[in-house]
């Protein structure tokens, strides 16, 4: 029986890694919504939306289609922008996005509406609390701050790009206390959630695990 996989936790913890492979081995569909608020983020820098600007944003929310195909491929109002919605600019501009209420309220419906075929895999910090509170697994990833810092350094080398390891540590803790902390569903662990610290675990580790939880 195909079910609802909600996976949640901190930036870096590990979360879009293995909901991709878990995807892939039980021929589920992996739904990234960090990647929807980077959307709306970037659509608001491309057209001169002031970000602060509650009003706006909402308004702007009628001219943007979120699109998302079986490579994990995502559009925007027709075009592929999964490259371009990972800039550092861009992350920042879907924190700010994220914490107005009309921009969740659109996403989460979506986000609702795609996971209404069944045997999907969905993350990013309110799956399991808001978007899909009856999923029937729930897992709550987390990581040490060191482990995170570290595991988004070596990303950031293999990348090409510039990286400081205690810059990153300070991002980490900054972006943590900002999910934790904002008024609209901030980032917490669901009641029924299983945790699973994966500090000392390696990503076959990990994928292991879900599907056993899975499978139970
Ligand atoms: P999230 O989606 O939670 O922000 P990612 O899946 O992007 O996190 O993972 C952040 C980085 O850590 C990636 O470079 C990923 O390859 C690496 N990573 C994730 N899980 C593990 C693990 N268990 N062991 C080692 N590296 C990992």
């Amino acid at each position: 029986k195909k079910i609802s996989i909600a996976v949640d936790g901190p930036s870096a913890a590990g979360k879009s890694s293995i909901a991709k492979i878990v995807a892939k081995r039980l021929d589920y569909i992996y739904i990234d919504t960090g990647a929807m608020y980077r959307c709306v983020g970037y659509y608001c820098l491309e057209n001169n939306i002031d970000l602060k600007d509650e009003q706006a944003v909402s308004q702007a929310l009628k001219q943007i289609k979120i699109e998302m195909d079986s490579n994990n491929h995502i559009f925007l109002n027709g075009q592929d922008v999964s490259q371009v919605i990972r800039q550092d600019q861009v992350s920042m501009s879907a924190s700010v996005v994220s914490s107005y209420q009309a921009v969740r309220t659109f996403l989460v419906e979506q986000q609702r509406q795609m996971a209404n075929v069944g045997g999907v895999i969905l993350d990013g910090r309110d799956i399991g609390t808001v978007v899909l509170p009856n999923a029937e697994l729930k897992i709550y990833q987390i990581a040490s701050v060191d482990t995170r810092a570290k595991r988004r350094y070596l990303e950031n080398q293999e990348r090409g790009l510039t990286a400081d390891l205690e810059l990153i540590k300070k991002d980490i803790e900054q972006r943590d206390y900002q999910d934790m902390n904002r008024d609209i569903s901030p980032l917490k662990q669901a009641e029924d959630a299983i945790v699973l610290d994966t500090s000392a675990m390696t990503l076959q580790e990990v994928v292991d695990a879900v599907l056993k939880l899975v499978e139970e």
